[in-house]
């Protein structure tokens, strides 16, 4: 006899007896079930391993450049991207396990960009407990008016929200900042640079601002943008678009990143040798005599350098006739060390 009950089930799932019970679930929808169950398995197992290796690389960072002391008034920038959210996260994370004392502030400057959604961050910071300050400059307006049409805004952009950031940063007493930069900026960085500016040099880890009054920190350099994107993801942070300026991307960064990925693609591993050379420098194999005493190898003490160098220095004084024929390097406008560098090549 077929009961009541059983006619609101639906047919598909209905076993072809009367004593039918959870146990006699079809076995593919069983099959099916078990399979979501493994996959949600999987994707925690994941994302707590992503997380731990996440947690190492910043612990790491901080650990090898001395970032955070006890004490530490720790003023973390945020901009709503996936790495700053990242590193916000991190932070928090390490903070709770952390045998010294330092404070996290999370800081957003609402730059007044047309379309800003301006309860995104305050909202999640409040739901995840963090203390914050919400900025609020127009210098969306500024870059509109200063900066010629059809050029790139970001290095102006970016330099106005670094003079806020810091001045602040200074007003609160805050003792470090902390910038989402990672490892991929800091090597498509280098390249920039050496590409565009003839300078090596990139993105350190730590270092004092120009003015002096700050040290800025940058936990994220020994971690992988393509982890932080997954991290973001997984931990569905509200990310909020850097394009609603309108600004086109800095071309000159994007041709570096697409040559840093296809070599990548090519030879796995790669960008993390070039990242790990940066760590790893020999100035005597280099050609900085700033950086290394050339002159000192085999000097012969009693004779003056002037007087030793003055059969290489021809009479009309042009230094580049001393490299070799054919050795000239052919952008003949850039100069060994310029004194400042276009749109974001020299970021520090
Ligand atoms: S994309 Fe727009 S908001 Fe972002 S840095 Fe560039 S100019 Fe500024």
């Amino acid at each position: 006899m077929v009961t009541s009950s059983n006619k609101s089930i639906p047919l598909n799932v209905v076993p072809s007896h009367s004593s039918a019970t959870a146990s006699t679930v079809p076995s593919e929808l069983q099959t099916e079930a078990g399979q979501t169950g493994r996959n949600e398995q999987k994707q925690r197992y994941n994302l707590a391993k992503l997380a731990k290796r996440l947690r190492r690389q910043v612990g790491q960072a901080i650990e090898d450049f001395r970032m955070i002391e006890e004490g530490d008034r720790v003023m973390v920038c945020l901009s709503g991207g996936k790495d700053s959210y990242a590193m916000l996260d991190l932070l928090l994370s390490l903070q709770r396990k952390a045998p010294v004392n330092f404070e996290l502030v999370a800081v957003n400057l609402d730059q007044k960009q047309p379309g800003f959604p301006e309860h995104i961050l305050p909202e999640y910071l409040e739901s995840i407990g963090v203390p914050f300050h919400i900025l609020e400059q127009d210098t969306y307006s500024v870059v509109q008016r200063v900066v010629p049409e059809g050029k790139t805004t970001c290095a102006l952009c970016s330099r106005l929200r670094r003079g806020s950031l810091y001045t602040f940063a200074a007003e609160q007493g805050f003792t470090k900042i902390a910038l989402g930069h990672h490892r991929d900026d800091m090597v498509e960085t280098l390249f920039l640079n050496m590409f565009y500016g003839s300078r090596l040099k990139s993105m350190p880890p730590k270092l004092r601002s120009d003015d002096g009054r700050h040290v800025v920190i940058r936990p994220l350099a020994y971690c992988r943008e393509r982890d932080l994107e997954n991290y973001a993801e997984a931990k569905a942070f509200p990310i909020i678009p850097c394009n609603l300026c309108g600004s086109q991307p800095n071309l000159q960064r994007q041709v570096i990143k697409q040559m840093l990925q296809e070599w990548e693609r090519k030879h796995p591993g790669r960008v993390e040798n070039i990242f790990r050379a940066m760590a790893n420098i020999t100035p005597s194999h280099l050609l900085d005599r700033e950086l290394f005493d050339f002159a000192a190898l085999g000097q012969d003490g009693n004779t003056p350098v002037a007087a030793q160098d003055s059969w290489l220095m021809p009479k009309n004084g042009a230094s580049d006739s001393a490299l070799p024929v054919g050795d000239k390097p052919d952008n003949t406008n850039n100069t060994a060390k310029p004194s400042s560098l276009n749109s974001g090549v020299a970021e520090n």
